[in-house]
Parts: structure tokens; sequence; C-alpha cells
């Protein structure tokens, strides 16, 4: 967790903990001080007699003209104090003029960055002047604050991608919770999911046939990517977050929402569920993917996803909703990185899944061919692949295997150029084109490996 929220959760024990001891009435009528304290004491008695004899709508009044971040400074001044402000903050009044921004008429950066950064000091402010509450309660009451906003609600709000609710409710909890031990973030996790209904919404878009329920499913994506995901600085707080959310459910169902939440969209802000599977994508459209497959298989393993588990993840990613085109599945693995690359390839190896394993070393040459990377790359991945099998007999076979690949690959995409329409024409011998460069560039790889070994 962050350091730095952490030292502000502990700052905030010195301000409100100790005086609401240090100062109850009943100690301040039975001791009588006598040294140079006695003073100190007794002007901070009569300061905190002074805010108790203003009666509240006084206080109120005066809370006005101060702003976000000095009540909030302000809150921490004592237990009593605390407890007027958040009496205050609970008013409609002041929902009306802190909590309702204007999410739908930003558009400028600043605008935007304003009303993320006053988000960010209301979860500051309530973050101290509930300090004293059990976490339950802590986020019951925030809770009955935040649930007012129509922009904070799943489903309440009708202009979705351009709203800044969601990102404004991210860095509030963001804030809030910063510092707060793992046990009290599962807690809030919990507790989100009870009160948003979070676990049946996704239960409804992994169980019922993709694209079905297109409205949750973006409703879903952006509350998990906005509220819960997007915000952290440190990749160990998303990581934490992207667990409790795929956790729950089995590896066919975190496929399914690791690409409603990090899959790509079509134009018209749907999930993309087709563009993997009908034609050679975008790097774009799987960078994201790729990125939480990398976040989960980090370089530290952890205990709750182990090597075995993320290379059944990815199979299970590349038949979402449908096999994808083995180019797509290539250019994933590419961006998941040289471990996950390597180690799914290597357990395909062990498996004795050679023709399967041949077919993606092709495409791999290919997607360095289209996306321009080193084609070096492909082949030393290949050699580090043939050092999986165990013998020479093996090896041979499996070399052999990729050379029938890349011949068969270039005859299917030969005869439909020599079969196909005239639309499809330009796309099928652009491929073709690819192919051929791809093969050639691999197999010079190949060869410039021999001349510098002598
Ligand atoms: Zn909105």
């Amino acid at each position: 967790m962050d350091l730095k929220a952490l030292d502000m959760e502990s700052d905030t024990s010195k301000f409100t903990v100790i005086p609401a001891h240090k100062y109850r009435r009943s100690s301040r009528s039975q001791h009588q001080p006598s040294s140079s304290m006695a003073a100190t004491v007794e002007q901070s008695h009569s300061a905190r007699g002074h805010f108790e004899r203003i009666p509240t709508e006084v206080f109120h009044m005066i809370l006005e003209y101060l702003t976000v971040k000095e009540i909030s400074a302000l809150s921490m001044v004592s237990k009593a104090i605390s407890s007027c402000i958040a009496g205050n903050i609970s008013t409609l009044a002041w929902r009306n003029r802190m909590m309702l921004q204007e999410f739908h008429k930003c558009g400028q950066h600043n605008k935007e960055d304003s009303i993320l950064e006053h988000y960010r000091a209301l979860g500051l402010l309530f973050k101290r002047c509930t300090f004293l509450l059990p976490t339950k309660e802590r986020l019951k009451f925030i809770y009955s604050k935040l649930s007012q906003v129509p922009c904070f609600t799943m489903g309440r709000c009708s202009a979705m991608p351009g709203c800044l609710g969601f990102a404004s409710y991210g860095v509030f909890l963001q804030t809030l919770i910063a510092g707060w031990d793992e046990l009290e973030c599962h807690r809030v996790f919990n507790f989100l999911c009870d009160f948003t209904s979070l676990s049946r919404k996704i239960h409804t878009v992994v169980t019922s046939k993709s694209g079905v329920s297109p409205r949750l499913e973006i409703q879903i994506r952006r509350f998990c990517r906005n509220v819960l995901l997007d915000h952290w600085q440190s990749s160990r707080d998303t990581l934490f977050w992207l667990t409790r959310i795929l956790k729950p459910w089995p590896m066919v169902n975190q496929a399914r929402l690791i690409y409603i939440i990090y899959g790509p969209l079509t134009l018209d802000g749907r999930i993309g569920w087709q563009k993997l599977t009908e034609g050679a994508a975008e790097e774009s459209n799987v960078k994201d993917m790729a990125d939480a497959i990398r976040l989960l298989h980090g370089d530290q393993e952890t205990k709750e996803w182990t090597a075995d588990s993320v290379i059944s993840l990815i199979d299970e990613l590349s038949a979402v909703p449908s096999e994808w085109l083995l180019e797509n599945s290539a250019r994933l693995l590419i961006l998941c990185g040289n471990r996950i690359c390597y180690t799914s390839m290597a357990s395909k190896a062990v498996n004795g899944r050679v023709n399967e394993l041949a077919r993606m070393v092709v495409f791999l040459a290919l997607v360095c061919e289209k996306d321009n990377y080193c084609m070096d790359w492909a082949v030393k991945m290949m050699q580090k692949i043939c050092k999986v099998f165990s013998n020479a007999e093996e090896k041979w076979n499996f070399l052999q295997t990729v050379e029938n690949v890349f011949c068969q690959v270039t005859m299917e995409l030969y005869e439909s150029v020599m079969a196909g329409d005239r639309n499809e024409d330009t796309d099928t011998f652009q491929s073709l084109c690819n192919v051929l460069n791809a093969n050639a560039h691999f197999h010079t790889e190949i060869l410039y490996t021999f001349i510098k070994k002598e």
C-alpha cells in the first residue's frame, strides 16, 4: 500500500484519537495541573470551548466559507469538531454544493483535472472525519452520501462515455482507502459488491451469450476500470483489485471478464466481440488484455496466480467468444512479454502439441514482420523452445512441422488469391506478401546465426 497514505492515516490518529481521550470532561474537572503544561491544556480547552459554544447553524455557516481541504484539516482538530463536520456534510445543501459536479460538461482537460482534484480532496475529508468509526460503519456512512449521486451508480447515468462520474468516484475511493491494510480492502470490495450488486451483474454477463446485454457489459467495464482499477499508482494495488474482481469466478468466466474489462471496443462503444475472431486486429486491440496478464504474472509469482493458472487463462481468453485468429493470439503472446510467451509455448511442447506449437511459431514470425518487431526475437524463441524437446528426433520433427506450416499458410493464401473475389483481393494479396516476407526474414535470421558462430 501507499506509504505516503499510511503516514497520512497515522497522522490523522495523532490529531483525532489522542485529543479525544486527553480532554474528556471528567478528566478536565478532576485534574488540577500546575506545571507549564497547564497553560497549554487550558488554551486547548478554551479553543475547543469556543467552537463548542458556537451554535451548530453558525458553525455550518463558517464551514461554507472554507474549502474542502480546509474543512478536512479542521476535522482533525477534535472529535467534537469532526462529528460536527460529519453532520454538516450529511446535509442536502452541502451535497448539492459539493458532491454534484458537472460530470457531463467537462470536455477540457483543465476542467476534468479540477473535478478529479475536488474528489481527491473530498476523499481525504471523508477519510478524516470518519476516522473513529469502525470500517463497516465508516463505509456505510460514506456510501450513503455517494449513492445519492446518480453518475456514481451503474445504470443511472445517461451520458456514459462522456461522464466523469466513475473516474471521480475512483479517485475518491483511492484517496479514502490509501494505506488501509489488505483485510480492510477486502471488506471494501465486499461492501461495494453488496451495495452495487456487482457480482450479480457480472454473473449475468459472463454466463449469457456475449453481446446479449451490451449496456450492462459496458457498465461493468467502466465501473471496474474507472472506479476500481485505473487510478492506482502502484501495480501491486491494481493487481490486488483485479484479483478481487476475477478470483470469485471459474477460469472460463475470468477469461470472459478480462475480455469485457480490457478487450477491444467497437466504434459505437460496445465490446468488440468479433474483433479478434473475424480478422487481423491492430495491436491496440489486444494491448490492454496483455497488460492485465502481465500484471497477473509479474516478476514475482503470487500465491493467487501461478504460471499454470495464467497460461490456462490465456488459452481460455483466446477462445472468447470463439477461437481467435492465430495471428491475434500470437500478437497477444508477444505483448505479454518473453516470460509468458515462452512459458505458454514450452507447456505446449511438454504436452506434445507440436502442430499447434509450430503454427504459433509461424504466426509469431508473421506478427514480427507486420508490427515491426525484430525477427531475431522469433528465431531465438524457436531455439529456446527446441531445447524443451528431449531428443534430436523430436527437435527435427518440430522444425519440419514449422517449415510445413510456413508452406501450408503460403499455399492457402495463394489459393484464396487465385479464387478470391475482387473486393477481397487486395487484403489477401497483402497477407500473402506479409507471409512471404516473414518467411524470408525469419530464415535470414537463422542463416545469420551460422555466420555469427564462425
Ligand atoms: Zn453521468
